[in-house]
């Protein structure tokens, strides 16, 4: 991850200009060679040729001069010898040549001079045997000094034609070499970069890979964050960046994975502790204990509306409610109808019921059907340490179980519960009658019969009927004790089951009845009377349905002895009670 990116623009960028300067010089170079030929290497070579048609002339002159006679000759001949000099003098100025060898052509030339001169000046018949010996060594002379010249001008030529093409060769050469290293470096460089950017995603893949998998994980407390390295590299930032936010994103979002983790949880567990409680003192005394395992550092406390004024009272005795508020109208959570959260310190939002030392608090309403039910309170928590998810959740978990508590309790009710007189019915009569055989309870069953009731109902309608029905149903209301649980059994027909009664107790009970009746008649649209049977357990019976027997034959017992009158089972007419 540490390799820079090697640079490739750079050598291509040299690789152009080393081409474009190269070639440029090299034409400029061959340019200057030809120009240059032409003007030392053809100039010199023209007056070579031209000396040489001279010193020919000189070979030739004397012998045609001799052999004719003619003075022409001799007129050409001394020209040659003056365009020679001249010719020489020329070639001297043209190509750099030793001096020596321009003196020795001027020597020859002498020679030749001198040996024509005697030529021209000798008699006829003279010997000129030595004459035309020394013009023969003098020309032999001349034509070797034009032809050293000449090679010598063709071997500077050659040797700076030589060095032209070497500079040349080496030039292109160098430019050969630069743009071949150059390329192969850019190729390299190129290569290089390729591998380590496939190397760097690869790197990036792996990373990815491992973060995502990371996330998919359950969370562990433990467990450490991916982390991206550092890539320096143009193009890469981004990538790197990108990565680093997205597995940043991953943290937190397994942060919030783990969280409803262990929300849910709390709420599975909390939905079956409450599934299993099944009247609302159950209900509520679960939501406190729940409370108490998901906040354990904090105090939870759940205020309840009770009575006609709507008070606010805490369920449970400990802890001390976090306020003072006593009527539900003046809690601000129960009046918004939403949650509130009491910060701490200047400038934050509490409610001015708390206590000064409750810290921060929470609270939140619990809403059944729409109605305020009471308030989930937390408080002395640290709220960059509390996720209060939870209580949220109690809040509304609690609502709905106490929803079906209450509706499970009034279908149950109804069930039981007789429509026209509120009192228990038969079959609530005989589920009690078998809990207390089940549990071996002694009790006490006084049978009551409205007596002829149906000319009641035949005189004054059956409305009229309907209300005695409803009076005597509060008569016996009244006459019981809490515990005691009044019944219509049938038609005009009522039970009372007075748990742990005896006889005597039953028998009170009974004349109590009457005398309530006496005085709840005198408002009656009908007045009328009663005719009771009484019996206990175990006395008349170890069954409930054999008390009732008795009981009920105690009630026949007292019709027929002329009706308005409490009987006791086993005494019979002997102990007969009058009024
Ligand atoms: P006794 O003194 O022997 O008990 O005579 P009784 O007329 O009270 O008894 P009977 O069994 O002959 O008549 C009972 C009547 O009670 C018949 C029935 O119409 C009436 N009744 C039963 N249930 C109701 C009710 O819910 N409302 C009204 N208004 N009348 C009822
Ligand atoms: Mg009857
Ligand atoms: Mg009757």
């Amino acid at each position: 991850m540490s390799a820079q990116r090697r640079p490739v623009r750079p050598l291509l960028s040299l690789q152009a200009t080393a081409l474009v300067v190269l070639t440029a010089a090299v034409g400029m170079w061959t340019w200057k060679t030809v120009a240059t030929y032409e003007a030392e290497v053809r100039a010199p070579r023209l007056t070579l040729d031209s000396a040489r048609k001279a010193a020919r002339t000189l070979m030739t002159g004397p012998y045609l001069y001799l052999a004719t006679g003619e003075a022409v000759h001799v007129d050409a001949t001394q020209d040659a010898v003056t365009e020679l000099n001249a010719h020489l003098l020329a070639l001297s100025h043209l190509a750099p040549l030793p001096p020596k060898q321009l003196q020795r052509a001027r020597a020859s030339l002498q020679v030749i001079e001198e040996s024509t001169g005697l030529l021209w000046k000798a008699a006829p018949d003279a010997d000129l045997a030595g004459a035309l010996e020394q013009l023969a060594l003098g020309t032999s002379a001349l034509d070797g000094s034009l032809t050293a010249i000449e090679t010598r001008i063709e071997a500077q030529v050659t040797e700076r034609y030589d060095l032209t093409l070497q500079g040349l060769l080496v030039a292109w050469g160098g430019m050969l070499v630069a743009v071949l290293g150059t390329g192969v470096l850019a190729s390299r460089h190129d290569g290089a970069n390729v591998a380590r950017e496939q190397r760097i995603q690869r790197s990036l893949n792996v990373e990815l890979a491992d973060a995502l998998a990371d996330a998919a994980q359950p969370p562990s407390p433990d467990a450490p964050l991916p982390e991206i390295v550092s890539i320096a590299g143009a193009g890469v930032d981004s990538l790197v960046g990108a990565a680093r936010r997205t597995v940043e994103a991953l943290g937190d979002l397994r942060v919030d994975l783990a969280r409803l983790r262990r929300s849910s949880s709390f709420t599975q567990d909390l939905m079956d502790a409450l599934a299993m409680a099944e009247s609302e003192t159950e209900v509520v005394s679960t939501a406190s204990r729940a409370a108490r395992v998901a906040y354990p550092d904090a105090s939870y406390q759940l205020l309840r509306i009770e009575g006609d004024d709507a008070l606010l009272r805490p369920v449970d005795t400990m802890p001390e409610p976090a306020c003072a508020v006593e009527g539900a109208q003046h809690c601000p959570a129960v009046r918004k109808g939403r949650t509130l959260h009491h910060g701490i310190g200047q400038g934050i939002v509490r409610c001015p019921h708390l206590a000064n030392d409750s810290g921060c608090v929470t609270c939140a309403p619990v809403l059944l059907n729409g109605h305020a039910y009471g308030v989930s309170q937390l408080a002395g928590y640290i709220p960059s340490q509390t996720g209060l998810d939870d209580l949220e959740s109690l809040g509304l978990a609690l609502a709905a179980r106490l929803g079906v508590v209450r509706s499970l309790a009034a279908s149950e009710r109804e069930a039981s519960t007789d429509p026209l007189t509120g009192l228990a019915n038969r079959r609530r009569f005989t589920e009690r009658l078998a809990d207390l055989d089940r549990n071996g309870s002694h009790y006490c069953l006084i049978v009551a019969d409205i007596d002829h009731f149906k000319a009641i109902n035949d005189r004054h309608g059956h409305e009229v009927g309907d209300r005695c029905l409803q009076i005597f149903a509060q008569v016996l209301r009244d006459a019981c004790r809490n515990s005691d649980l009044p019944c219509r059994h049938g038609g005009e027909e009522f039970v009372a089951v007075l748990p742990d009664a005896g006889m005597r107790a039953g028998l009170a009970v009974a004349m109590r009845i009457r005398s309530l009746l006496r005085e709840a008649g005198r408002n009656a649209p009908a007045p009328f009377t009663v005719s009771m049977g009484v019996a206990a357990h175990p006395d008349h019976g170890d069954q409930g349905d054999r008390v009732l027997r008795a009981a009920d034959a105690a009630m026949y017992d007292a019709k027929e002895s002329g009706r308005d009158q409490v009987i006791p089972a086993h005494l019979a007419m002997d102990a007969e009670a009058t009024i």
